[in-house]
This record gives structure tokens, C-alpha cells and sequence, in this order.
């Protein structure tokens, strides 16, 4: 048996019900292509291989990647296993005869926040189904108005729909890692906005965390103070009001019309 790296994040999965409990509730995979990053022993990518088209799987550590090569019990035929660092990778390529992907994985959490926000920009991705830290659920799924909520919630909230959540101990992980997990299903949304230019206009909004909304946009030289300052006032929002209580729908409701102005101004 290999040391699991934890360099390189390798709690693995090993709960055989909690295994199946994701499967269970994973949308129907018959004529999918599924992604999954970090295969590491393959009990996860086994499964998705049983119940989809095909699995493309990008691992960086070459001893699990023989470790599948050699396991007799994974099905191949329908896997493509890569090895590389999947943020070093362009799944452009991969994925150019696909349609509709999804995004299957238990992430290694010392990089699942920019895992995440590196296949944000793979359109074809339409379905995330992933584990993250509960730490990092909590902010995904949080109320306005609590700590938790912040740009994290905005920018998932603005782009998915939140469909399922389960809860994982962290006993179903071996090694045991020191926290719980959590598993989560976002289906994206058609957007028809700039997400990249809505997401810095949400940084600034946030980068003062102490400070009002309209102060943050102040000390960040937000060029959209004044829009929003009267958009508060039009919409008898108080001016003191602070970034983390505004909701995902007034944000998008906020940039919306400011991209309409910036497009009127043209
Ligand atoms: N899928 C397995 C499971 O559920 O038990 C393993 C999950 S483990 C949390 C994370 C896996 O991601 C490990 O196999 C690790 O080697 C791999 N990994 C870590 N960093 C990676 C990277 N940058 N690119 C691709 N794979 C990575």
C-alpha cells in the first residue's frame, strides 16, 4: 500500500456507503463525458465509469496513475487517464468534440478554491458535482447578512444553481483529515453579463470588510461608486448598508444596470 501524499491532498474516499450515496445522487450520467480531477485509487472513477460515457481523469501523482493502470477491477475502456497538474493543463483540447461535461471530484482541498475558479472558465462544463471542505460549503451556501457570506457565495451563487448537498464526516476519509467535508452539486446557469467584470466589481464591494459598501467601492476607487450610490437611494436601500447584506439578486440587479449604462454611454 502506497503513503498517501498529503502534499498533495490525498485523503481518499473510502466509505463504500457514502461512496454510493454520491452516485445516488448524481443526475444521470448514461452519454456523459465526466471529468474528474484527482483520481488518486480510482474508487470514485470506477463507479463514474460503470454509469457514463466516458472519464477523462487528470492526476499529477504518477504512482496513483500506475496504481489504476494496474488495478484489474477498473474497467478502461472508457477511461482517458492523463497525468499532469490540472492547472497546468488545457482541457480545451480534451473536451473541443464535446458538448455538455461534467465535473465530478473529491478536490484536493489545498487547491479546490482555485480548481474551482479555473473550470469556471470551461463553458461545456455544465454540471459541478464536487467535495470541499465543510469550511468552504458553509461560504458556498450561506445566508446574507452572516460572516460566511461573502464573494465566494456571490460568485458561485451568480453563476449556478445550487442543487444537492450531503454532508461527510471526516471518518469516511483515509487518513482522516482534520476536518469534515461536504458534498456539493451546482448546475450552471445561462448568465447573459460579463462574469469576469461582475466578479472585480464584487472584489471591491467586499475588500473592505469593516467599512460600508460605499466606502469599500470609495477606498478601492471603484468606478461605479456614484451608480451605485444612487442605485441605493432609487431602491431606498440605507446608505450605510454593509457588502454582506445585500443579496446575490441585487448584486446581478446592480450590475445589470450598470452594464446597460455602460453600454448606453457607447
Ligand atoms: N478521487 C480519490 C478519492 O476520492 O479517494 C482521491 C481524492 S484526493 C482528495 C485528491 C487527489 O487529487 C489525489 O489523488 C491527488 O494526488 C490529486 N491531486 C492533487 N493535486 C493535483 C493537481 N494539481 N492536479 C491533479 N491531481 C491532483
Amino acid at each position: 500500500m502506497l503513503k498517501p501524499k498529503k502534499n498533495l491532498g490525498q485523503n481518499f474516499l473510502v466509505d463504500k456507503n457514502k461512496i454510493n450515496e454520491i452516485i445516488n445522487i448524481l443526475p444521470n450520467l448514461k452519454n456523459k463525458t465526466v471529468i474528474e480531477i484527482g483520481p488518486g485509487t480510482g474508487n470514485l472513477t470506477n463507479k463514474l465509469l460503470e454509469n457514463s460515457n466516458k472519464v477523462i481523469a487528470i492526476e499529477i501523482d504518477e504512482d496513483m496513475i500506475n496504481l489504476i493502470k494496474n488495478n484489474q477491477i477498473i474497467n478502461k475502456r472508457n477511461l482517458i487517464l492523463i497525468h499532469s497538474d490540472i492547472l497546468k493543463i488545457n482541457l480545451n483540447k480534451l473536451i473541443v468534440n464535446e458538448n455538455d461535461v461534467y465535473l465530478i471530484s473529491n478536490l484536493p482541498y489545498y487547491i479546490s478554491t482555485k480548481i474551482i475558479f479555473e473550470m469556471f472558465k470551461y463553458p461545456k462544463i455544465s454540471i459541478f458535482a464536487i467535495m470541499l471542505q465543510k469550511e468552504l460549503v458553509d461560504r458556498i451556501f450561506a445566508n446574507s447578512n452572516t460572516k460566511k457570506y461573502g464573494r465566494l457565495t456571490i460568485a458561485i451563487g451568480s453563476l449556478f444553481s445550487l442543487e444537492k448537498k450531503i454532508n461527510v464526516p471526516k471518518e469516511c476519509f483515509k487518513p482522516i483529515p482534520k476536518v469534515d467535508s461536504g458534498f456539493i452539486i451546482l448546475k450552471r446557469k445561462k448568465i447573459n453579463f460579463d462574469y469576469n467584470l461582475f466578479l472585480l466589481f464584487i472584489k471591491d464591494c467586499f475588500a473592505k470588510k469593516r467599512k460600508t459598501l460605499l466606502n469599500s467601492l470609495k477606498i478601492t476607487e471603484n468606478p461605479y461608486f456614484e451608480f451605485v450610490k444612487l442605485y441605493l437611494i432609487r431602491n431606498k436601500f440605507k446608505l450605510n448598508i454593509r457588502a454582506e447584506q445585500i443579496l446575490i439578486e441585487d448584486y446581478l440587479k446592480i450590475w445589470k444596470e450598470i452594464e446597460n449604462a455602460k453600454f448606453k454611454n457607447k
